[in-house]
């Protein structure tokens, strides 16, 4: 953030002080506590916590508003990012959207760890393959990724191409990062603006960036129904940073996602994914992940502001995602 934690009202440079020493080192970062959090780690009182956190808030959030014609341009911008399987590129209207947060979310085993490293490799190729010339980031919260599985995967797709693509140089566009908490997490984005600006400079923009998995730290860490406000208040701040990651850099927002059984499913799938109506209501397409016969996978657009719902069957292979 532009602002100093000095400058927010009730803060003096002794409290500034403290929040740093504590780890709240943005305005972001007190935007997003909890008030008891925030006046035990700068030992303040509560209720002065809670305005410093007020304050933080309303510095916090740039947004405003823009007339119809300027949206309208930055949609022109747009990008489809291949998911290299045809049925699903054509359920997406063509292919993973910039600009919006897609989430895959589906059972253990489903292929959600599998389709983001599939993703961070074809966003890097040009335009004629359904890639956006881009680079990634991905931010990995159970230290699933592999670079093995990505040079795998690149060996594939030389095949398919029938071109000698180098993994080495691949793996060099992928810049990982792995979240120890969901405070990590949430701060993590703002490394990635950091770093996607960066990027931008070098001529390697970011185009894709992905967080696998997106609720674990968040399920682990707040147990118990007196949490979830809570939890729901830093969930929604890291879902609209995502978005506006997404934005800002004209990139795909690609977030994975566990599901829970629904006890109160008499018909249809006794599967829902969780986050509640915070991810529900963020994330612009949601992805369905289910497995089938062998390798196969059963994609299912469960929800998308302008496509209808739909299913498409891929494969997870050692050459990687196919039909
Ligand atoms: P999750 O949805 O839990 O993230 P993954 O994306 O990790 O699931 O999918 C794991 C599955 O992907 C494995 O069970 C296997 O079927 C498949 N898979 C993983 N690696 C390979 C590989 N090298 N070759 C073929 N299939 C693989
Ligand atoms: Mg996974």
């Amino acid at each position: 953030s532009e602002i100093a934690l000095e400058e927010l009202p009730g803060v003096g440079p002794a409290t500034a002080e403290k929040l740093k020493e504590a780890g709240f080192n943005t305005i972001e970062a007190v935007a997003v506590a909890s008030p008891s959090e925030l006046a035990t780690t700068a030992e303040i009182g509560e209720s002065t916590a809670a305005k410093i956190i007020n304050a933080a808030r309303q510095a916090a959030d740039i947004g405003g508003f823009e007339t119809g014609d300027i949206v309208l341009e930055r949609r022109k911008m747009v990008g489809k990012l291949t998911t290299g399987c045809t049925e699903f590129d054509e359920m997406m209207g063509g292919g993973i959207e910039t600009q919006a947060i897609t989430e895959l979310y589906g059972e253990f085993g489903s292929g959600k760890t599998q389709l983001a490293h599939q993703l961070a490799i074809n966003v890097q190729m040009d335009r004629e393959h359904g890639g956006l010339n881009g680079s990634v980031i991905i931010i990995d919260t159970e230290n699933t990724f592999r670079p093995e599985r990505i040079a795998q995967m690149v060996k594939g797709l030389s095949e398919k191409h029938g071109m000698e693509l180098d993994p080495e140089e691949f793996l060099q566009n992928i810049h990982v990062a792995r979240a120890y908490n969901s405070n990590h997490q949430i701060l993590l984005v703002d490394s990635a603006t950091d770093l996607a600006n960066e990027l931008r400079d070098m001529g390697k923009p970011v185009r894709l960036l992905i967080v696998d998995s997106l609720m674990a730290h968040f399920r682990a860490e707040y147990v118990g129904r007196g949490t979830l406000a809570d939890r729901q208040q830093k969930l929604n701040k890291h879902m609209h940073g995502l978005l506006r990651f997404g934005d800002l850099f004209n990139a795909s927002v690609v977030v994975t996602n566990q599901v829970m059984a629904k006890p109160d499913a008499f018909f249809g799938d006794p599967t829902r994914p969780v986050g509640g109506h915070i991810v529900g209501h963020t994330a612009t397409f949601r992805l369905y992940l289910r497995k089938s016969k062998g390798d196969k996978r059963i994609i299912r657009l469960v929800d998308s502001p302008n496509l209808p719902e739909g299913e498409a069957v891929i494969a997870v292979t050692t050459a990687g995602l196919t039909d």
